[in-house]
């Protein structure tokens, strides 16, 4: 008691008292009100890595209310050092998002929801999304910031060398396996210029187009005179320590001793509810967006990895800011018009 102010004493006691003389009724509409406050946000944010949590952080800033709903599932997690982004350079994935998570949780104006999102709805005033928890939580605007799902080929040991010793970005890892004995997977216009590109880090390069190859004549002279070699065998097994590619077992049974493989994936959307709720893919199968990055259904955003094939993590934080300042924008103009 001696250190409670009188004041404080007062109100207490005053709180104290209403628990007595209010009728039962009120008690139960403040707690209503209590509970569907914390159900009721500006932002409800899909998506808590790196991309979503940049919009949590602009958003935050910007004393809007915000949900981040996330299953923590980032598309890079088998990777064990992320590389080419500021500060941050060599750490393991994980390391950069929980300090970004850390830091994102200091803003009060930021709750977190760690489950999946498994459906979301319109309403008159916004949205409602629902998680396996069975919890709703209800918002003015929706970001979706879910990633995509690459979608490993069926050979034996590569999903366990993704991301460790087969790779999608020479920009990520290149410099780790520079020089190395290199493989490319791919085939066509596609394995040609991956080709191209990656032998800027090896000189020592194989394509393998797994089956015939459908070099154009032109492309395969080309590669020739540039010493990559190209071959069509058939792959049966990708042989590994942990992850550490150390030879491609090919269907004839013969073998090729080899450091590093780069492919790019063919991918889904991680997420599907922003096509549930009729957001258009472009061509390519990204969530198509407009310079504010909103999609083509009004209130709903998107950034990071679902929109964009410049897949880093660079990129989708500075993708996950702008689109917490564009969407906080946009509440300013509906309440200065009066739109909302
Ligand atoms: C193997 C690999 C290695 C990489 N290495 C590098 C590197 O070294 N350097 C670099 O700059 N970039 C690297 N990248 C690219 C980088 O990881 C991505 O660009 C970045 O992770 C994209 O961030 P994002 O927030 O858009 O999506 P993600 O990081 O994929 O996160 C999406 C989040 O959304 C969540 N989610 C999806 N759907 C739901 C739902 N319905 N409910 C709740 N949560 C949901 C997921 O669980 C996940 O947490 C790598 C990528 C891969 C695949």
């Amino acid at each position: 008691m001696e250190n409670l102010s009188r004041r404080k004493f007062i109100k207490q006691g005053g709180i104290m008292a209403s628990v007595f003389v209010l009728p039962l009724s009120f008690h139960s509409i403040l707690n209503k009100k209590e509970m569907s406050d914390k159900k009721h946000f500006d932002v409800i944010i899909i998506g808590g890595s790196y991309s979503g949590l940049a919009a949590a952080m602009a958003l935050g800033r910007a004393l809007r209310k915000v949900l981040i709903i996330d299953n923590e599932k980032p598309c890079n997690r088998q990777t064990p050092h992320s590389h080419n982004f500021l500060t941050q350079d060599g750490k393991a994935p994980k390391e950069i998002a929980s300090l970004a998570k850390q830091q994102v949780s200091m803003y009060d104006t930021v709750v977190f929801h760690n489950n999946l999102a498994t459906n979301a709805s319109k309403t008159e005033n916004g949205f409602e999304v629902q998680t396996s928890s069975g919890d709703i939580f209800k918002s003015k605007k929706l970001i979706f910031a879910t990633g995509i799902k690459d979608e490993m080929p069926n050979i034996k040991g590569f999903s366990e060398c993704w991301g460790i010793s087969v790779l999608h970005c020479p920009y990520c890892h290149g410099y780790e396996v520079r020089n190395e004995t290199t493989g490319i997977l791919g085939n066509g216009e596609y394995g040609f210029e991956f080709s191209k590109l990656i032998s800027n880090w090896s000189k020592d390069l194989t394509l393998f187009t797994n089956g015939k190859s459908t070099l154009t004549s032109e492309q395969a002279a080309e590669l020739e005179r540039h010493h990559i070699k190209t071959v069509e065998k058939e792959i049966e097994e990708l042989e590994h320590i942990n992850g550490q590619l150390q030879n491609i077992i090919f269907k004839d049974g013969s073998k090729k001793s080899l450091k590093v493989i780069y492919t790019r994936l063919p991918f889904k959307q991680h997420c599907l509810i922003p096509e549930h709720l009729g957001c258009e893919l472009t061509e390519d199968g990204y969530i198509k967006i407009d310079t504010s990055h909103k999609t083509t259904i009004n209130d709903i955003f998107a950034c990071g990895d679902n929109v964009t094939r410049m897949r880093t993590v660079a990129n989708a934080v500075s993708m996950g800011t702008t689109t917490g300042m564009m969407i906080n924008k946009e509440l300013i103009e509906e309440k200065f018009t009066d739109k909302k």
